[in-house]
């Protein structure tokens, strides 16, 4: 199927993250981001653009971490260490870890740029910053004689604001400046979700994720971001980053009783973060038609109550049913329609700012292709059918998430799906 002309996106990801490497035999390796840059070649989406990332400043990250932890992790620069039974470090890794932050960071930079990007406002290629050299630039719409060449990325100063280079000029390109990015892909590792404010765990150093909300919050000021996690494991750092919080609400599907053993239905927040922790444990074997239902009926309600200014998602892709580390039965399908709901609460309530970023993950080809299929959503295009039944035993736990969950959330439906 020919792509379709879609809107832009900026993917940020930088080679020097695949140097991370906890070890020979380690699920979390470098082949996974290869794999995923790879398929990215081999199937050009219309639309994308790619970005290097800075990194993340001390300051960015203290946001979330504590001040010794940092001082350990920078203390491991250069080193190989092993941080707890899963996650360790190679020399480059503490470098990675800082690109991972910073490219969450300028995802959110790149949605909520001070540029007048978008609106008619008519930005010109001249009046931009000059172009950055070592990166991939974007992929032009099909129908264009350009198609598929490199142009110039859209490079990221220093951490502050994002600021937007112009497509190529050369007199053949019929290549157009984006005029409002409203989508980010930061395809980073390491993965971020499990790390603690003072711990590294489950593969993760820093929490790319929270940092990049905490500076959503810190920098650009705003009061409610709506981060998804659908990565199979619980997001367990993150919940913790702003458990007794209102102005981050983090929704968190997961298998039950995978590591990292949290996510029970009832850690629903504290104290002026009461009912904005959602947790959705599932049962093995959750297939595209029970998440979708669950999304549909949580997720949704929710989100159009809570009107986010700003969609994050934890994108892992570990649901899936040929990973390795878990057991639901999610497809690309699946995780196409998930990305097109979260990208459509964007679109409701936060003027269509929504950043995904990358946690887990570990079949290849899944990984790759379910990448793929998610950046298809954000380029606009719709997914393809999925089967509508949802089986009877995954009906009645979605029932019972909802019914708890419909105690701090009136707008959740007390009825399911026939
Ligand atoms: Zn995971």
């Amino acid at each position: 199927m020919p792509e379709m002309p879609g809107d832009p996106i900026v993917i940020l990801t930088d080679p020097a993250m695949l140097a991370h490497n906890p070890g020979p035999g380690h699920p979390e390796r470098p082949a996974r981001l290869q794999a995923i840059l790879d398929a990215l070649d081999r199937n050009p989406i219309s639309g994308v653009c790619r970005a290097t990332p800075s990194r993340a400043t001390r300051e960015q990250i203290q946001r979330i971490h504590d001040s010794e932890y940092v001082n350990l992790i920078d203390s491991l620069r250069g080193k190989h260490a092993q941080l707890d039974p899963d996650t360790a470090v190679s020399p480059s890794s503490v470098d990675a870890a800082y690109l991972a932050a910073g490219a969450a960071i300028n995802a959110v930079d790149a949605l909520l740029s001070p540029l007048p990007l978008g609106e008619g406002s008519g930005v010109r290629a001249e009046t931009l910053p000059p172009l950055r050299e070592g990166a991939r630039g974007c992929v032009d719409h099909p129908n264009s004689k350009s198609a598929a060449r490199p142009s110039p990325p859209l490079p990221l100063g220093e951490g502050s604001g994002v600021r937007v280079t112009a497509p190529d000029k050369s007199p053949n390109s019929s290549s157009t400046l984006p005029e409002q990015i409203r989508r980010a892909f930061a395809l980073v590792r390491p993965p971020g979700h499990h790390a603690e404010t003072r711990e590294a765990m489950g593969f993760c150093l820093f929490n790319n994720i929270a940092i990049a909300a905490a500076h959503a919050i810190a920098h650009h000021h705003l009061q409610r971001i709506l981060i998804v996690d659908w990565d199979v494991h619980h997001g367990n750092g993150t919940q913790h980053s702003f458990y007794d919080r209102a102005d981050v609400l983090f929704f968190s599907s997961h298998q039950h009783r995978l590591f990292p053993n949290t996510g029970d239905l009832d850690q629903i927040g504290h104290g002026p973060g009461e009912g904005f922790t959602i947790n959705a444990p599932l049962p093995p074997g959750f297939d595209d038609a029970a998440y979708l239902h669950l999304y549909q009926r949580l997720l949704i309600p929710i989100a159009d109550a809570y009107k986010p200014q700003l969609v994050l998602v934890s994108a892992g892709f570990d649901a899936h049913r040929d990973d390795p580390l878990a057991n639901m039965m999610l497809t690309e399908t699946g995780f196409a329609h998930l990305c097109a709901l979260v990208r459509d609460i964007a679109d409701r309530h936060a003027d269509g700012r929504l950043a995904l970023i990358l946690e887990g993950g570990y079949h290849l080809n899944a990984l790759a292709n379910s990448v793929l299929a998610c950046l298809r959503m954000l380029a606009g295009q719709e997914p393809p059918e999925v089967a509508d039944s949802v089986d009877a035993r995954h009906n009645q736990i979605i029932d019972r998430i909802c019914d708890l969950h419909a105690r701090h959330w009136q707008v959740i439906q007390s009825q399911s799906k026939p």
